[in-house]
Formats: C-alpha cells, structure tokens, sequence
C-alpha cells in the first residue's frame, strides 16, 4: 500500500472499537467483509483431502497451545476486523469444537455490534455434546462437513475416524438446539463419493437444510491433488437437474462462494462451489486468521503474516486497525483464477492450519 493511500484510511477511521466499517479496498478493489477463524488446528478426524493420516508423522505438526491466541485475543482482533468492514465472522479450523472453552468465546463474539452473521462450521461429531450451548451462546448459524451417507466411503474419507451415524446425530442435535437451515459442506471427490451424491441430496431435500456441493482442492501440500479428482460443479448440476429439476437462484450477496440452485418443485435448495472449474476470486472479499493469530489473505497462500506480538502487546487498538487495514490494502491474490500459472511456489500452507 503507497503512504498516501495509508493516511487516507486513517484520516477517515475512527477509533471506537466498534467504529463504523471503512472501505479499505485491496489492490484489486475487493473490500473486506468476512473473516474465517481457525480456533484450533487440531481435529478428530482426518479426511484425507484435507489432514491425511501419513502426513502427520513427528514432532511439531500442531501448534503449541501457549501459541494459540486467547479468547480475550481473538475478540480483540475481531474488534480491529470489524473497522475495516467485517461484518461476518465464521469459526472454524481443525475442528473447532474440540477448543476448550469455545462456547464463551462464542458468547463474547455474538456480543460484539458490528457483527450480523456468527456462523461455525464443524464435521459435527460432538454437535450433540454442544449445539444447546452454542446456540444460548448467541451462534448464529451452523455448517455440518457429511461427504457421504455410506458408512464405508464415510470412513475412506475421514481416515477411518468417526462415522456419517454420528454427524447425522450432530445434525439432528443441531436441529433440535434450534439451528434451521444447516449448510451441509460436501467434498466431492471423483471416483470416491461421486457415486453417492444424489443418495445425498436427496436424503436432505425437503428439510430445510441446504447441501453445497465442493470441488476438491489443491489447497495444502499433502492431499495429493490431481486435476482428475476433481468433479466439476456443472457435471453434478446435470446430474442433479436430471433426477429434481433445479433452476438458479438470483444471487443475493455477490461474495458467498457457492452458487445456488432450487428445486424447481419447492423442495429447497442445493448449492455448488466450483473454485476451480468456476473461480470466484473477484469477489472474494474473505480474510483468514489461523489459531496462532497468522493472518492469510487468500486460502492458497504459502506464507502469513503473524498478528499475535502486535495482538498480545501493549499497542492501542487503533494501531492495530491501521496495521490490518495496511495488510488487506496490499492484498492481490487470485490464486483460482491463475492455478497452474503460478510456477513453483513454496509448500501451501494446509487448510487445517489456515481454516477452511
Ligand atoms: N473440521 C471442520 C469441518 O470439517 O467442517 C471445519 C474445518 S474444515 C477444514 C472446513 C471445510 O473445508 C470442510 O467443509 C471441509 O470439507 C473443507 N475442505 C477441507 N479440505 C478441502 C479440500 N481439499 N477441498 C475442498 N474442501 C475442503
Ligand atoms: Fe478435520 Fe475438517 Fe479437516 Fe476433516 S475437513 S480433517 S474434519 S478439519
Ligand atoms: Fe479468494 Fe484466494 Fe480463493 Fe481466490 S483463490 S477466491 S482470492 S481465497
């Protein structure tokens, strides 16, 4: 970002905590909107296209906990977010429900003004432990990760952890805690689930809750991606239409990344999101901050930047407005609209750590 461009934001910001958004744009006009948290890099599953078994051999693969920013951190950061024009904020990881303590985080964030959207998103296992609480809590809304209702691809994908039985039962808890409209985030990956999607689909249509169907993605370093495991988005519409004719929805926020679809005969909706068929980075208005407070601006990044000194230090808040509103200026990513053209990179940094 050029200096001038800097004394700009801060001529115009406020200092309040919950000071009006600015519009600071990145270098490609994009403003900053939503913010995803990982709480924790850790997980008790270990999906292959995301945490596979064999790549966590050794030492060191976790962060420390006394590295993981405190509730107290995250809310302060989510404060600073919010005057740069976050308005929705999604918790997520590893599998945030394994932090301890994360419903009184959640309580403390649902409490903060500028924010209209609180979502989580969760393989769902220990949904019946959590889902009353998070929902007194003051969560908003609930995404449940299900690839597959076949027990047995259930398994291959989810390295033999947990079972679709059990997130189904998280599901059901969620509904019962009076979550509605549950996004259910479905990673298809060709020749492993592919099969069952319209098992799938069908099995929630009519319930209110809506499936998303997701390309795999070379996101990491260690999920081995190959452009042949991919399922493009349109082959799944078609199959979809064909069954349950289906129809565009107009889109109502030009940032959210899945394409929606109805059922032309009213029995709900079902979404795709296509980031490599059918990238979406011109409006990809997202910032992502890791449970160790390393800031990323785009999911495909090989490096961050750590927020944690200037988050855990003795700086007022304004400057660490300043700082994020210097990082979000400079932004430039569109790593899905040029995939394949980039050259050699360092290693991706793994989604778990980043948060999906
Ligand atoms: N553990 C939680 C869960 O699974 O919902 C939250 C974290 S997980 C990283 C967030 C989302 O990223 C999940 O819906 C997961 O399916 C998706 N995901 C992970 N790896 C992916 C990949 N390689 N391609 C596409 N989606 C992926
Ligand atoms: Fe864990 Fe979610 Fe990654 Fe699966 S996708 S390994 S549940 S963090
Ligand atoms: Fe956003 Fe990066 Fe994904 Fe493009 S590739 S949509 S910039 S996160």
């Amino acid at each position: 970002m050029s200096s001038s461009a800097h004394s700009d934001i801060l001529r115009i910001r406020k200092p309040a905590p919950e000071a009006p958004a600015i519009a600071v744009r990145d270098r490609l006009g994009r403003p900053l909107r939503d913010l995803r948290i990982s709480v924790l890099d850790r997980c008790n599953l270990r999906c292959g296209y995301c945490m596979p078994a064999d790549s966590l051999q050794g030492q060191g693969v976790f962060l420390p906990r006394e590295s993981l920013l405190t509730d107290d951190e995250i809310e302060r950061l989510v404060r600073a977010f919010t005057c740069i024009g976050v308005h929705k904020v999604r918790l997520t990881g590893g599998e945030p429900l394994l932090r301890r303590g994360l419903v009184g985080l959640v309580r403390r964030l649902a409490g903060i003004g500028a924010i209209d959207d609180l979502a989580l998103t969760t393989n769902g296992i220990l949904l019946p432990r959590f889902a009353g609480e998070l929902k007194a809590a003051g969560l908003g809304r609930i995404t449940v990760s299900l690839d597959s209702l076949d027990e047995a691809t259930f398994a291959r994908m989810s390295g033999g952890r947990g079972s679709a039985r059990e997130v189904l039962d998280g599901i059901k808890a969620a509904e019962d805690a009076g979550f509605g409209a549950i996004k259910i985030n479905t990673v298809v990956q060709q020749g492993v689930n592919d099969k069952g999607i319209l098992d799938l689909v069908g099995h929630f249509r009519g319930t209110g809750h809506v499936v998303r169907l997701i390309e795999f993605m070379d996101v990491g370093h260690s999920n081995h991606w190959t452009p042949g495991d991919v399922t493009p988005g349109a082959t799944l519409r078609e199959q979809i239409h064909r069954r349950w004719p289906i129809e565009p929805v107009e889109r109502q926020s030009a940032s959210a990344p899945a394409r929606r679809w109805r059922f032309k005969d009213g029995r709900g909706e079902v979404g795709f999101i296509s980031s490599v068929t059918e990238p979406f980075c011109g409006q990809c208005t997202r910032a992502r901050v890791a449970a160790d407070g390393t800031f990323y601006s785009c999911l495909f990044a090989s490096r961050g930047t750590l927020l944690r000194p200037i988050v855990r230090g003795e700086h007022d808040s304004q400057r660490l407005v300043d700082y994020l509103a210097g990082l979000w200026s400079g932004r430039e990513d569109r790593y899905s609209e040029i995939r394949g053209q980039a050259g050699d990179a360092d290693p991706r940094v793994e989604m778990y750590r980043m948060g999906g």
